[in-house]
């Protein structure tokens, strides 16, 4: 494959730049991962999606890429202002749970939503409740360099320190004297110095479940250090690119910056990707606008702003069809034109082997290709990338209509570009020839035979048992005993 020089927009330099990895061809790459205290939604698909298109081309392209996503689970409190109810705790008390079963189950959600928008799992998976040891080291770290305070058994970042030496604002660019200046008032009045620092370490209250012993007080993390110390821990002290949505600019990915520089006194990530955010017939989603749609209603159609179930594919599609950093907005009308133009890619991709073949071409083909890489290649440009995927559809149809002529060759060429792009990058798979209900029927069928040579086992019946196997292995199941019963699987 030809090298494929890749241009990345920076979100911290506000420009786009050639992605040249620290330490080639290894990529480390952290994507801030779900709180796992509710029911997946559209806005956790959208950066998975974005990243996993990521992870993806870098891949393709010849990266040994390290993908760190993480999993929040220590039971962050309701706002960024460190204040109110662990939401952990909250949901475990409400539902009679052990918290660790509510983070497990909402992991569990997490990842089944994301396996049906086919959404690769990361190479590391680590959660915050997993790693309080190097968050504590790191928050103890901070208050040896003197950027940090304990109060009444929290600690706090000092942000007008750290920004006599530093920039705070850099990733952000939010004017931070305005901002302390907006705060000065607050003093005296918090156990924090200023509004503007932020918890790395809060004292639990009484209620509250999710906690651990420090140095401190015994409590819990502030969010922001668990990205520091998790990145840290599994990609190094520098690493290419740190991504998310661009609700984590500020405070979160601001705050990781400060953190890793006053630890590492330089700053540790090179790359800041952003993908920007979904709003809902123009309104941004939130709880309180009952917009909230989570992805289990999308595929069941079981909210009142849909008129119809979508597939998995069909919200994939919905949101590749915008360049990651432009606005989405959610709307019925916007999902059916998705819908169609997806069955159109599709139904042309199937329809490949009904091209006649002719001895030469009538139209051009071979620069397709390319086109799709330097699409790619610019800032993964995908709505421009889908045009040219339509541009060989059109050529597909025309083709079998007998308007345009295609040599064999050309005829490949074709099917290879929807095969890399469409299915292996885009992740777009073709759901009609996934597993339907008489797939499951058939799966019940075949485990209640094995089960009945299981019992024929039991009793000695070497005859039922040989058969069943003997039968099935001629029919192209692969059977294999196990210690807890069988396995089977299909050549
Ligand atoms: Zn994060």
């Amino acid at each position: 494959m030809a090298q494929q020089q890749l241009v990345i927009y920076n979100t911290l330099s506000r420009e786009k730049e050639v992605f040249k990895p620290l330490h080639a061809p290894h990529v480390g790459l952290y994507v801030c991962g779900p709180t796992v205290y509710g029911d997946p939604h559209f806005g956790h698909a959208r950066p998975a999606i974005t990243f996993d298109l990521l992870f993806r081309y870098l891949q393709h392209i010849g990266y040994k890429v390290r993908y760190v996503r993480n999993i929040t689970d220590v039971g962050h409190l309701e706002n960024d202002a460190d204040e109110g109810e662990d939401k952990v705790g909250k949901k475990a008390r409400l539902e009679e749970l052990e918290p660790m079963e509510v983070v497990q189950f909402y992991t569990n959600s997490y990842h089944k939503a994301m396996d049906k928008l086919n959404v690769l799992r990361p190479s590391i998976e680590p959660s915050a409740s997993g790693h309080v040891m190097e968050q504590i080291e790191m928050t103890q770290e901070i208050i040896n360099k003197g950027f940090a305070y304990e109060s009444n058994g929290s600690v706090y970042f000092d942000v007008e320190k750290y920004n006599q030496s530093h920039d705070y604002g850099i990733l952000s660019k939010r004017d931070i004297d305005e901002m302390l200046e907006n705060t000065r008032q607050l003093d005296g009045q918090d156990e924090k110095r200023r509004s503007i620092d932020f918890a790395l370490w809060k004292k639990a209250a009484p209620e509250h479940i999710m906690r651990w012993k420090s140095p401190w007080s015994n409590g819990f993390p502030g969010w922001h250090i668990e990205c520091s110390a998790m990145s840290t821990r599994y990609l190094g002290d520098q690493f290419d690119i740190h991504g998310g949505g661009l609700d984590l600019l500020f405070p979160h990915h601001e705050c990781e910056i400060a953190q890793n520089t006053v630890v590492k006194g330089e700053r540790t990530v090179k790359y800041w990707m952003h993908n920007n955010m979904i709003t809902v017939n123009g309104t941004k989603m939130g709880k309180s606008m009952g917009n909230f749609i989570n992805l289990d209603e999308f595929f069941e159609g079981s909210h009142r702003l849909l008129d119809k179930p979508y597939s998995p594919m069909t919200i994939r599609f919905f949101i590749l069809q915008s360049h990651y950093r432009s606005m989405v907005d959610f709307s019925t009308d916007a999902m059916h034109a998705a819908e169609v133009a997806l069955k159109r890619l599709l139904d042309a991709s199937n329809h490949i082997t009904n091209i006649p073949v002719s001895d030469n071409s009538s139209v051009d083909v071979k620069s397709l290709r390319q086109k799709c890489y330097d699409a790619m290649n610019d800032d993964l440009n995908t709505p421009i990338l889908l045009s040219h995927l339509f541009e060989a559809t059109r050529i597909i149809n025309s083709a079998i209509a007998g308007i345009e002529k295609l040599s064999q060759e050309d005829i490949d060429e074709l099917s290879d570009l929807f095969e890399i792009f469409l299915h292996n990058l885009l992740g777009i798979i073709d759901e009609s020839t996934l597993k339907d209900s008489n797939y499951e029927a058939f799966e019940k069928a075949v485990d209640m035979l094995l089960e009945i040579r299981q019992e024929a086992k039991k009793q000695k019946d070497w005859a039922t048992s040989d058969k069943i196997r003997n039968q099935l292995t001629e029919a192209g199941f692969v059977i294999k005993d196990t210690a807890d019963g069988f396995e089977w699987s299909l050549s």
